[in-house]
């Protein structure tokens, strides 16, 4: 298996839930944040046990005729290139917490000197003195939860911020030494206009940040918007908006290197780019996915459940946590994978990788679509990569779906 993995680590409370949100969290009273706290550090605290060759580090394994026949081996300790502490609201935490936390982090796991660390911040849950703290502990990357700079936006959101909580943590970011900044923000939300997005756009990119997500709201089932959402913009304003993005941030200097990703040269996400491109990762905390030599595989969601088992943990037994939908992937899955996240990028995928990866050429697998998506347009086929047009980045969807066997 590959030796680095990415670490995906979750923290599930935040103050209260948005109307849009279905992510995994909620909030808590103090004593399940900390005993939460607590499993999270043995669930960490078991990947720093030796590994027993007869026995193999034992991570879920799918497949009963595999060679493996106790689980997913993995060295005696893994190199972490990245860490992504998201959630949930992260920020929520102490930097006591956050210290404990990396502490126990760096004791189980080899992290790369020169690893990209970062945590997710709601502007309503941080200060000045949080964020240095934060910055101390090795933490070089904030993501900032920012949504929209329209107040009002932001209560039909129902964000506990407001936007001067946003410019106000901003500012605190960069004066605690963060030199890589990203706001998320949220665009075709209800009442929003093409002016109130490109005001959004222009503050925060006014800041000079290194980078900038900008995702379109999605109505999930199971939320409040999903039983009564507010009128969002028409379809020509939302097409506008979309467009406007691209534009506007580019004046700025930001590069579009991903469908909804934007950054200044060189100050791409690592992590995310890792999840593009197939990189191993290693989720913990409950519900945290996890992509392990070629297994997918979940933490257990039910927070009670996970606190009982590492209150209850004993190491000898040389297992990690309760794992869920454990899948192990086919090379069609790999190979989907593969062109249905690559493509995401600008850069799109490289044609050689794919050979190196699955012993035969994109052609061989994909030639018909390819010729096709050539002649309509959609994508290009230069130097050893496949990558989208504009035209083809509009209508992504459905451009990637054909790459699905
Ligand atoms: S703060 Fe983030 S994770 Fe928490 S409810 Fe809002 S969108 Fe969801």
């Amino acid at each position: 298996m590959e030796n680095k993995v990415a670490l995906y680590i979750h923290y599930p409370f935040c103050v209260k839930k948005c109307n849009y949100c279905d992510f995994l969290s909620a909030p808590a009273d103090d004593d399940t944040r900390i005993r939460y706290l607590k499993a999270l550090g043995l669930e960490i605290k078991s990947y720093r046990m030796p590994v027993k060759s007869d026995q193999g580090a034992i991570l879920p394994c799918k497949d009963d005729n595999c060679d493996c026949s106790t689980g997913i081996r993995l060295p005696e300790k893994l190199t972490v290139d990245t860490i992504y502490i998201g959630g949930g609201t992260p920020s929520i935490m102490t930097p006591g917490q956050l210290a404990e936390l990396m502490d126990a982090l760096r004791n189980s796991f080899d992290v790369d000197p020169d690893a990209e660390i970062s945590i997710e911040c709601n502007p309503g849950t941080a200060d000045l003195e949080k964020l240095t703290a934060f910055r101390s502990l090795g933490v070089n990357r904030i993501s900032i939860g920012v949504q929209s700079m329209n107040d009002d936006e932001l209560r039909i959101l129902g964000r506990i911020h407001s936007s001067s909580d946003a410019i106000r943590i901003i500012r605190n970011a960069r004066e605690a030494g963060f030199d890589n900044i990203n706001c998320d923000l949220m665009s075709a939300i209800p009442r929003q206009t093409c002016e109130s997005w490109r005001d959004t756009l222009n503050k925060v990119a006014d800041f000079g940040i290194e980078h900038i997500s900008a995702y379109s709201l999605i109505i999930e089932e199971g939320t409040p918007f999903y039983d009564n959402c507010p009128a969002l913009p028409d379809e020509d304003s939302e097409r506008e908006i979309y467009y406007m993005t691209k534009e506007i941030l580019s004046s700025y200097g930001y590069e579009r290197y991903e469908i909804s990703n934007y950054a200044r040269p060189g100050r791409e996400c690592r992590h995310n780019i890792g999840y593009w491109t197939g990189h191993d990762y290693l989720g913990l905390g409950i519900g945290a996915a996890s992509l392990i030599n070629g297994r997918r595989f979940t933490d257990i969601r039910d927070i009670r459940k996970y606190i009982s088992f590492f209150e209850n943990y004993n190491y000898e037994t040389g297992i990690h946590g309760i794992h869920e939908n454990i899948e192990k992937l086919s090379i069609n899955d790999r190979m989907e994978e593969f062109m249905f996240l690559g493509l995401r990028m600008t850069k799109g995928v490289s044609t050689s990788d794919f050979r190196a990866r699955f012993g035969k050429t994109i052609e061989e697998v994909y030639g018909t679509v390819i010729k096709r998506q050539l002649e309509l347009g959609l994508i290009t086929d230069r130097n050893d990569r496949i990558a989208l047009t504009d035209y083809g980045t509009d209508v992504s969807n459905s451009v990637m779906a054909e790459y699905m066997f």
